[in-house]
């Protein structure tokens, strides 16, 4: 481990998210060079009656990581600390963002077997809210986690693992945890042998996509489409697993498609559409017509992630997989019957059921709805009327992401949402880790309920 050449605790500097919209200055910021220390600074806090927020690389838009207690960044335990090719299994500090841990993956010959769109944020901050890629046979980030370490409220930690009794029942609560169980350290995970893609990203007809979903979903390894407002072409993107030799965009091609219009031009529509929302139908349109088809083969880690520049907040739900055209639909309506000033597009996406508690796909193969909105521009009303559809279809909100349920809302959706409970109970009763959001989203700690 480095030598520390800063103190690991200081007076905070005001902190906000990726997005820009939340902001909070903690009393205290640590960054922990070894386990040890990291306790030693949340047994400091709870002498000093203050609580304790893990913070990954700040890129959920919820007020997850706001506190004025002690935040906790974990950006010195960062390293992947062995990886075993032939089981696939590999043990990472918690801190390592997932761009470093798929370049050391890839070393080792291994891969994740799936990802999201980008691949900035921290291994333990992505695991915490649920994130997930798209693939119908494939899961969630936090299915691949088969035991993990976990600082707890008493000054402990916790090894789990994936037994039949009381340590299994509390990983499973660890894999999707929002950071209220405790602070995880390390993480063991089960990984797949590298791998190569090929994805073909093309403009086709809207309603094709949509009524051809689940064939599509079920046909390609890793399915999803954008949906634009008010446009009846939409751009859809198959990946599938190959042998064939990597043959990636030639470089113009990979500026022009990643850059000039994946990031230059929908800056340069947005804010057309900030400066005259009421013209977004023909912004929209005119987006679609710059669309293209392109094909590219590569390792899977380069192909799942690609780089956000245009900042946008964004809320997205996850829907019983067989209700994403009727859900899509309405979303689409309600934006063209309202005129909403929005251009950015609309992501379909789906994963399998898995067993976390909190997982948006817990017990339920899955679908995904994303809308976003350009950072500058009005969000709420949009967002509200779009989480009315969602409430009707079951909808489960992305803990990272934009939502307005309570605790009261979302039980009900989650047959597990008592296991959950029950791992709070024992890890952390008072609620040391407890922030605003963790309350309203999971209710008030245990020992406050009792
Ligand atoms: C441009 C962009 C694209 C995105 N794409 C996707 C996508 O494709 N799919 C998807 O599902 N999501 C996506 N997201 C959302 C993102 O993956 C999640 O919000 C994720 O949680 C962010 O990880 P982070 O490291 O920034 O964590 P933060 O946002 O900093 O923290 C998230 C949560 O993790 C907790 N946490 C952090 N470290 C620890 C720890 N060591 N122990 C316990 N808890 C901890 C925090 O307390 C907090 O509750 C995207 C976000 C952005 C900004």
């Amino acid at each position: 481990m480095t030598a520390p050449t800063t103190p690991s605790t200081s007076q905070a500097p005001t902190w906000s998210n990726w997005a820009g919209q939340q902001h909070c200055t903690p009393s205290v910021l640590a960054r922990p060079y070894s386990e040890r220390e990291l306790t030693e600074v949340i047994a400091r806090a709870g002498d000093a009656g203050h609580t304790v927020r893990p913070v990954g690389s700040g890129h959920s838009f919820t007020d997850t990581c706001v506190t004025d207690g002690v935040q906790v960044d974990l950006r010195h335990l960062a390293q992947l600390i062995d990886a075993d090719p032939s089981s696939g299994l590999v043990r990472v500090q918690a801190g390592m963002p997932l761009h470093r841990l798929c370049d050391a993956l890839h070393e080792h010959g291994l891969a994740l077997e799936n990802q999201g769109d980008i691949d900035r944020q921290t291994i333990a901050g992505a695991l915490a809210t649920g994130t997930h890629g798209t693939g119908a046979r494939f899961r969630n980030l936090s299915a691949g986690v088969v035991g993990c370490r976990i600082a707890l409220a008493d000054g402990t930690v916790r090894e789990l693992t994936a037994d039949s009794g009381l340590s299994g029942e509390l990983l499973r609560a660890a894999r999707v945890s929002l950071g209220a169980l405790g602070v995880i350290t390390e993480l063991t995970l089960q990984t797949v042998p590298a791998f190569r893609l090929r994805k073909v990203e093309e403009p086709r007809p809207l309603d094709d996509l949509i009524d051809g979903f689940h064939e599509l979903a079920a046909a390609h390894d890793h399915y999803e489409f954008y949906a634009f407002p008010y446009a009846k072409t939409a751009l859809s993107f198959a990946s599938d697993r190959t042998d064939d030799p990597p043959a990636p965009l030639p470089r113009w091609r990979k500026w022009v498609v990643d850059d000039l219009i994946a990031n230059r031009g929908l800056a340069a529509f947005s804010q057309a559409g900030r400066v005259a929302p009421r013209r977004a139908p023909q912004i929209s349109r005119a987006m679609t017509r710059l669309l293209s088809r392109d094909v590219r083969t590569d390792h899977s880690h380069r192909v799942f992630a690609s780089e956000r520049r245009v900042r946008f907040t964004e809320m997205e739900y996850a829907i019983p997989r067989a209700q994403v055209g009727a859900a899509l639909r309405e979303v689409l309506a309600l934006i063209e019957d309202q005129r909403i000033g929005v251009t950015f597009p609309i992501e379909v996406r789906a994963t399998a059921a898995d067993d976390a508690p909190l997982s948006t796909a817990s017990g339920r193969d899955t679908a995904y709805i994303a809308v976003h909105q350009f950072v500058p521009m009005p969000y709420e009303a949009y967002f509200r009327a779009v989480e009315a559809i969602m409430d009707r279809h079951d909808g489960r909100p992305h803990w990272g992401k934009r939502h307005f349920q309570t605790a009261a809302t979302l039980a009900p959706r989650y047959p597990e949402w008592d296991a959950f409970q029950a791992a709070r109970r024992e890890l952390d009763p008072h609620g040391l880790f407890t922030n605003d959001y963790v309350r309203r989203v999971l209710g008030p700690p245990p020992a406050e309920r009792a």
